[in-house]
């Protein structure tokens, strides 16, 4: 059995390779010819998940699974919070056939998906990101979202300000795009296009009041029912699309929120962005709405972009 480490991953799941695979995997997903269950969690301890996301890229395509936990203090101890394998199994035989190093898939392809619903629902002339959260997602979405709008700035804001200005020091080392760390949140979004809420916060740290209008806004740090990072304001303003309707109609914590607060109702997810992207759905329809992207991450986006490096020549 084959097995591709986080170096690999790192060096050959490159961004313009990524966001193209999770592109078509989400139209695959929202045109119903891929298959996945609910993630799965099960709660160690206070802080320490363990996932189980089994899938299928079609009824003659790759197959497997990501075992993954995630375990908060990790940060502490210089190493990732998501660490686990993606197991990839054939298609013509049924046999595993590689393990691939799952948190570096999931930090990159994590983002790519993020740079997918950007490309789709932001202003073609949005040049101002703002990154809530100063860990791994941070830093991918900060290299992710440059591949699909040609940004001036980005502002980083995380509850350590010291970490805030060393993810602004280290990403400043990669790019020509003005990196600066902001004190508040709120500093960080007044004068941003695109939000990216990329935190293990369980409260909201970013309030609809303080979007502008026409931004977009990526909420990704929360993958299961109860950490919310958006309060109900922005949910019920923004045309709200999310990336699997049935995932974040069990699972988006954000969405529930308002709804078991009632107010608004099922109908308020507009669309999944694989229909958008097929063009079975209308994204953003003026300079001034706000859109919300709600991430859930699903194990189609995993299993194309393992499937990719296992079965493709460097
Ligand atoms: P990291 O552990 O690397 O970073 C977590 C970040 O969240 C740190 O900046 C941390 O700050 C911050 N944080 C934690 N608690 C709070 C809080 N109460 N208020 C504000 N900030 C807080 O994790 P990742 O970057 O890998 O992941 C970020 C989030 O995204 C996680 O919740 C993760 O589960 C989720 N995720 C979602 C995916 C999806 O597909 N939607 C996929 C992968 C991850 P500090 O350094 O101060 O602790």
């Amino acid at each position: 059995m084959r097995l591709i480490d986080r170096d690999e991953v790192a060096r050959r799941l490159t961004y313009e390779r990524c966001i193209p695979i999770v592109r078509n995997a989400m139209v695959a997903l929202s045109m119903g010819e891929t298959k996945q269950l609910l993630r799965s969690i099960i709660r160690l301890s206070e802080g320490r998940l363990f996932g189980i996301m089994p899938g299928a890229l079609g009824e003659r395509g790759a197959f497997g699974a990501k075992l993954i936990s995630v375990f908060r203090d990790n940060a502490a101890r210089g190493i990732q919070s998501h660490q686990g394998l993606v197991i990839l199994f054939d298609p013509e035989t049924g046999a595993p056939v590689c393990a691939v190093h799952a948190g570096e898939i999931t930090a990159i392809r994590t983002a790519a998906a993020s740079a997918v619903a950007t490309d789709a629902l932001a202003r073609r002339d949005a040049r101002r990101l703002a990154l809530l959260g100063t860990g791994e997602q941070a830093r991918t979405h900060a290299r992710a979202i440059q591949h699909v709008r040609n940004l001036e700035s980005i502002v980083v804001w995380g509850r350590s300000h010291e970490r805030a200005e060393a993810l602004a020091d280290r990403m400043q080392a990669e790019t020509p795009v003005h990196i600066a760390a902001a004190q508040s949140a709120r500093e960080a979004v007044a004068d941003a296009d695109i939000i990216c809420t990329v935190t293990a916060a369980s409260e909201p740290i970013l309030q609809g009041e303080w979007a502008r209008p026409g931004t977009h806004v990526n909420v990704v740090g929360s993958s299961h029912a109860g950490p919310v990072e958006v309060d109900n304001d922005l949910v019920v303003r923004s045309r709200f699309f999310v990336d699997s309707r049935e995932g974040v109609l069990q699972q988006g914590a954000e969405f529930l929120r308002a709804k078991e607060a009632r107010l608004v109702g099922d109908d308020h997810i507009v669309a999944e962005i694989g229909q958008v992207l097929a063009g079975k759905a209308q994204g953003r329809r003026s300079e001034d709405e706000i859109t919300v992207y709600k991430s859930l991450g699903h194990i189609v986006q995993d299993l194309a972009s393992a499937w990719a490096l296992y079965s493709e020549d460097e």
